[in-house]
C-alpha cells in the first residue's frame, strides 16, 4: 500500500524524478543526491533547512524550468537517479538474500517509539531514536525485509530556548506535515487508512504516514485526526509523555494499533523486532491473533516468543515502564478475556519477581515473551543479566538468557562528505562496500599526517563557522541581551584544543563533571600557550528539572568571563548540529556514571570522523578503547562505600589529571609544519577502531545471524 505523495508543483518531465528522490530519506546518506538538491537552489536548500520535501514546495517553477534545460545539473541528475533506482527501486542490497535466507521467506516488523533519521523529521529524543533510524538505512543497504513502525507526533519533541537565567524554556514546534517527507497511507478507495485499535475500550482510532528509508517503509501511527476525541487526539502529541495515563496510551496505541496497522494493509510480519520496551504489547497483539485463530493461550505464546526480538536499552530498574495494574484494568479488562487468561494470570506476564506489587513491567513482559534477547553492549549484556536474574532463578548470573549486540552507527549517514573523499582517495573508491571488514581501514595509516589534519582543520572552522553564524542570529533577534549570545561561542579560536560534549542532558551523563574544580578548570582553560576550550549542547527532558539544573550550570559557566569565553553552549541539539559537532571538535569528551551509559553512540559518530574519544570507561567504551585510539579515565565499577559526590569529585580530577598529563601536552607537541604526530596518529586508530567495529553494518549483521536467522525455523515450523 503506498502512500500519496504530493508535491504542490510538478517538476518538468524530465526531472520528474524529483520528487521520489525528496520523499526517500535515502538522499540524506548520499552526498550526491544532497548536493543535487543544494544544486538546483542553494537559497532554497539553506532556507528549507535541508528539507527537499519543503524546498520543492516553496520552490518557484522556472528555477525547475531552467535545471531541466542545464545540462551540468541534467548529467549530475541522471547519475543520482540512476544509483537511485539502482540501490532502491530495483533490488537493492543483496547482503541478506545472500547470506541469510530468501527475503520472502522473513519479514521482520521492527517497532520503536522513536526514529532519528533526520532533523526534518523530529521523531526523536536521543540515542535509542538514532539507532533506530541507522538501523533502518543499514537494513535497506543489506536488503534485509524489514517493515518499521513508530509514532508521528505533530509537535516533535521540543525546540530548546534559553532564558537569560540559563533555564530551558520548552516551545513546542508544530511539525509542518505538508513540508515533511511523509506520505498519508490511504485504503483502495484513496481514503485515509483508518484503523481502530482492537479490543481496548473506550476506542481509538489511528491514521498511517508512511516515511520511505531506502527500500525500508517506516509507518507512523497518528491520533491527532477528526475521529478521536480531544483526549486521544493528544496520544501522540509529544514524545515520552510525563502522564503515566497517557504514556500507557502511547504504548497500547503502539504496540496494539500499530500491529492492527500491519494487519490492516495486509502486510504479514512472522518476526517482530522491539526496540525497548515501550512497543512491547506487539507481542500481546500477536497472541492475541493467534488465540482468536483457535490457538491455545500456550502455543500461541510459544510460538511468538520464538519469533520475538526483544533488544533492552535501560541498565536501571528504575527507567523501565511500570504502569499500575488498576490503571491496566481500566483500558485491559477486555483484553485478557481476548487472550483466553484471566485477570490473574494476564498481570502475571508483566509482573517483576522481584517487586511483584509495582505494576506491570514492560521489560519483564518483553523479556518473558521473547526468546532472543540482548542489550546493547557487552557491558550492558552483564548488567542486564543481573537486573534481571530473577526472572530465572534456578540459572546461574551468567546463563539468564540476554545476550548483547553492541550498537553501531550508519556509516554513510555520519561520516563527513570531505572525510569520504579522502577516504575515497586512500582507501579505494569503493571502500564503503566494504566498510565493516577491519582490512578496508588499514589504509588510513598511510594517509599522510597533513592530509588528515587539514581535513579535520577544515571540518573544525566549519563548526566555529556555523556557532558563529548562529550567534549572530540570535543576536540579531535578542537585541541587547547579549549575555545569551556571548554564551553561544563567539569566542571559540580554532587553534585551541576544542572538547565536545553533546548529548540529552539528563543526571547520569554528568554534563558538568568537568566544571566541578573551577578554579583548576580555569587554570586549564586560559593557559595562554596552551588554551583548551569546551563545546557544549544538550536538550532536557521537558519535565527533567534535575537535567535542567545541569544544563542552567552549564550555561553559567559559558556566560562567566572568568573562563574567558572558553566555553560554548549551544542551543537548539538537532541531528543537524550533532552532524557539525562530531565531525568538527577535536576531541570528544563523555562522562557518565557507570553503569547507566548502556551503550553511547555520539562518541562512536566521532571516533569515525578521526575525532578521538576521552570517555569514562563506560558502554561502549569499554569493548571500544584499546589504549591507543582515545583515552579512558575514572572509575568503571560502582564503588559502594563512596557517595555520588565523592565519586564524582574523584572522576573530576581523574579528568583533569590526564588533560594536564596526557592529552593538552600531546595536542601542543607540534611540528615545524603546525601538526602534532602524536595526536593525529590518535586520530588514525580512532577511526580504523571504529569504522568497522562500531558501524551499524557490523550490528544489523549481527542481528540477523545471531537472532533473525534462528527464528526462520520457527517460521517455516
Ligand atoms: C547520536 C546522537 C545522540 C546519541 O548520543 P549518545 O552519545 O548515545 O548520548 C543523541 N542526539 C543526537 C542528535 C545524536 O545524533
Amino acid at each position: 500500500m503506498d502512500g500519496l505523495k504530493r508535491l504542490p508543483i510538478e517538476a518538468p518531465d524530465r526531472i520528474s524524478g524529483i520528487a521520489a528522490l525528496a520523499f526517500n530519506m535515502w538522499w540524506g546518506w548520499h552526498p550526491e543526491a544532497r548536493m543535487l538538491f543544494k544544486r538546483l537552489s542553494r537559497a532554497e536548500w539553506k532556507l528549507s533547512g535541508h528539507n527537499p520535501v519543503k524546498m520543492l514546495t516553496e520552490i518557484d517553477r522556472k528555477t525547475l524550468d531552467d535545471a531541466s534545460k542545464d545540462q551540468d545539473f541534467l548529467a549530475h541528475y541522471d547519475r543520482v537517479m540512476e544509483r537511485f533506482r539502482e540501490e532502491v527501486e530495483n533490488g537493492g542490497g543483496k547482503w541478506f538474500s545472500q547470506n541469510v535466507c530468501d527475503p520472502e521467506a522473513l519479514p521482520i516488523a521492527f517497532f520503536s517509539a522513536e526514529y532519528g533519521l533526520h532533523r526534518s523529521l523530529p521523531f526523536y529524543a536521543g540515542g535509542l531514536g538514532f539507532l533506530a533510524g541507522d538501523f533502518l538505512k543499514e537494513s535497506s543497504d543489506l536488503g534485509l525485509p524489514l517493515t518499521a513502525v513508530g509514532f508521528m507526533y505533530p509537535e516533535g519533541y521540543l525546540r530548546q530556548k534559553i532564558s537569560l537565567s540559563g533555564w530551558q524554556e520548552n516551545l513546542d514546534e508544530p511539525l509542518d506535515r505538508a513540508g515533511a517527507a511523509i506520505s498519508k497511507v490511504t485504503d483502495e478507495k484513496g481514503r485515509p487508512l483508518l484503523v481502530k485499535v482492537p479490543v481496548i475500550e473506550p476506542p481509538i482510532y489511528v491514521e498511517v504516514w508512511k516515511i520511505e528509508v531506502g527500500k525500508i517503509p517506516l509507518y507512523l501511527i497518528d491520533t491527532d485526526i477528526e475521529a478521536n476525541d480531544p483526549w486521544n487526539r493528544r496520544i501522540s502529541a509529544h514524545l515520552y509523555t510525563g502522564n503515566i495515563e497517557q504514556r500507557l496510551r502511547q504504548e497500547i496505541v503502539l504496540g496494539i494499533g500499530g500491529s492492527a496497522v500491519l494487519a490492516a494493509m495486509g502486510l504479514r510480519h512472522p518476526v517482530l523486532h522491539l526496540n525497548e520496551g515501550h512497543p512491547a504489547f506487539a507481542i500481546m497483539e500477536r497472541i492475541r491473533e493467534g488465540v482468536s485463530a483457535g490457538t491455545r493461550f500456550s502455543d500461541a505464546l510459544r510460538n511468538i516468543k520464538e519469533t520475538t526480538v526483544f533488544t533492552t536499552h535501560t541498565p536501571v530498574a528504575a527507567g523501565t515502564d511500570v504502569f499500575p495494574f488498576e490503571l491496566m484494568e481500566k483500558y485491559f479488562s477486555p483484553y485478557w478475556p481476548a487472550l483466553g487468561l484471566d485477570r490473574e494470570s494476564f498481570f502475571d506476564l508483566g509482573m517483576n519477581p522481584a517487586d511483584p506489587r509495582a505494576g506491570f513491567n514492560m521489560t519483564v513482559f518483553a523479556l518473558k515473551c521473547s526468546s532472543h534477547r540482548n542489550g546493547v553492549s557487552k557491558r550492558h549484556g552483564e548488567i542486564a543479566r543481573r537486573m534481571w536474574h530473577s526472572l530465572w532463578p534456578g540459572r546461574p548470573e551468567e546463563d539468564v538468557p540476554v545476550r548483547s549486540v553492541t550498537n553501531g552507527v550508519h556509516v554513510p549517514t555520519w561520516i563527513e562528505p570531505k572525510m569520504e573523499l579522502l577516504f575515497n582517495r586512500h582507501l579505494g573508491e569503493d571502500w564503503k562496500s566494504r566498510h565493516d571488514q577491519p582490512e578496508t581501514w588499514e589504509a588510513v595509516r598511510k594517509i599522510p599526517d597533513t592530509e588528515l589534519w587539514n581535513t579535520h582543520y577544515w571540518l573544525k572552522m566549519k563548526l566555529i563557522m556555523r556557532i558563529m553564524e548562529r550567534a549572530r542570529e540570535r543576536w540579531i533577534e535578542n537585541g541587547p541581551d547579549a549575555r545569551v549570545v556571548l554564551a553561544e561561542g563567539v569566542f571559540l579560536d580554532p587553534n585551541a584544543l576544542t572538547i565536545g560534549f553533546a548529548r540529552r542532558f539528563t543526571t547520569y551523563k554528568r554534563a558538568s563533571l568537568v566544571l566541578s574544580d573551577t578554579e583548576r578548570l580555569k587554570r586549564l582553560l586560559n593557559n595562554k600557550w596552551m588554551p583548551v576550550q569546551i563545546i557544549f549542547a544538550g536538550k532536557a527532558h521537558p519535565a527533567d528539572d534535575a537535567g535542567k539544573h545541569i544544563l542552567q550550570q552549564v550555561f553559567t559557566a559559558a556566560s562567566d568571563p572568568a573562563f574567558g569565553g572558553r566555553i560554548a553552549f549551544v542551543e537548539e541539539y538537532d541531528e543537524q548540529f550533532a552532524q557539525y559537532m562530531v565531525h568538527g571538535v577535536d576531541l570528544w569528551l563523555n562522562t557518565p556514571l557507570p553503569p547507566l551509559e548502556a551503550s553511547g553512540t555520539s562518541g562512536m559518530k566521532a571516533a569515525l570522523n578521526g575525532v578521538p574519544n576521552l570517555s569514562i570507561p563506560d558502554g561502549w567504551w569499554l569493548e571500544g578503547y584499546n589504549g591507543k585510539n582515545g583515552w579512558a579515565f575514572g572509575t568503571t565499577e560502582k564503588d559502594e562505600t563512596k557517595n555520588s559526590r565523592q565519586r564524582d569529585a574523584e572522576d573530576a580530577a581523574a579528568l583533569y589529571d590526564i588533560l594536564e598529563s596526557l592529552i593538552i601536552p600531546l595536542f601542543y607537541r607540534m611540528n615545524s609544519d603546525g601538526i602534532s604526530k602524536g595526536w593525529v596518529q590518535v586520530m588514525k586508530e580512532a577511526i580504523i577502531s571504529a569504522g568497522p567495529g562500531f558501524s551499524a553494518r557490523r550490528m544489523v549483521k549481527e542481528y540477523a545471524t545471531k537472532f533473525y536467522e534462528k527464528c526462520l525455523l520457527a517460521v517455516a515450523g
